[in-house]
């Protein structure tokens, strides 16, 4: 129903030929005639006055001017929002800008707000202050109301956890080791001293007692 909603206004070949009759009509009778035979007669789109364009600019002009083209152009939020989705029979894609984490967002006037939230707010209830917005189908990319749903920070980092889409090993930006320096630790962590080893490669000591007791880098064996 909301898709019916946005339409783009066509100009279609009757609304052609009445250009073209008042155009001939407007130049043929007038007497100034040498004037108007520069000029084409047409109708506004948006508030139906007839105005004049110079004749080169064909096809006509739609509207009689910026006013009227941006009255007749303005988008509700939820139109911009839907233009941007690609509907699949699960996911609903956001091919709009996203954030680096690759969470679609849409300008609200003029704030910049992430585009699932913005969903679940339009199709379901507004998000209290302080809440998360959770996909249960783990696409940051995905606006399907049906796939969200709220849940605290913590619940959000549980989540992500969970699903290993936390950053870890090496590709955790504050990354200094590798697994290849990892099982080096390991392996000496009896017969060096854990301050060596993290002199070595440049860590805290803390860093290589955790790892010789397996708190970290639990994914390297
Ligand atoms: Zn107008
Ligand atoms: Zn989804």
């Amino acid at each position: 129903m909301i898709d019916q909603l946005i339409t783009t206004p066509v100009l279609s070949a009757k609304r052609v030929r009445l250009y073209l009759f008042t155009n001939f009509v407007a130049s043929s009778t007038t007497a100034c005639g040498i004037m108007f035979a520069f000029m084409i007669t047409s109708q506004c789109f948006h508030c139906a006055r007839v105005f004049h364009t110079r004749w080169r600019s064909i096809p006509p002009r739609k509207y009689c001017g910026p006013t009227c083209y941006r009255k007749a152009n303005i988008r509700s939020p939820i139109e911009r929002f839907l233009i941007k989705v690609d509907k699949t029979p699960s996911c609903w894609i956001w091919t709009g800008s996203t954030n680096p984490h690759g969470y679609g967002q849409i300008w609200i006037g003029r704030r910049l707000i992430l585009a699932h939230r913005f969903a679940y707010e339009h199709y379901i209830a507004p998000i209290d202050t302080g809440l998360c917005c959770l996909h249960s189908c783990d696409n940051p990319g995905c606006v399907n109301p049906a796939h969200l749903r709220l849940g605290t920070q913590h619940e959000n980092g549980v989540d992500a956890a969970s699903r290993a889409r936390m950053p870890r090993g090496t590709k955790h930006h504050a990354s200094k080791l590798t697994p290849e320096k990892v099982r080096i630790t390991r392996k000496e962590a009896g017969k060096t001293p854990q301050r060596i080893l993290a002199e070595r490669f440049n860590v805290a000591q803390q860093t290589i007692s955790e790892i010789t007791m397996h708190k970290t880098w639990r994914h390297i064996i």
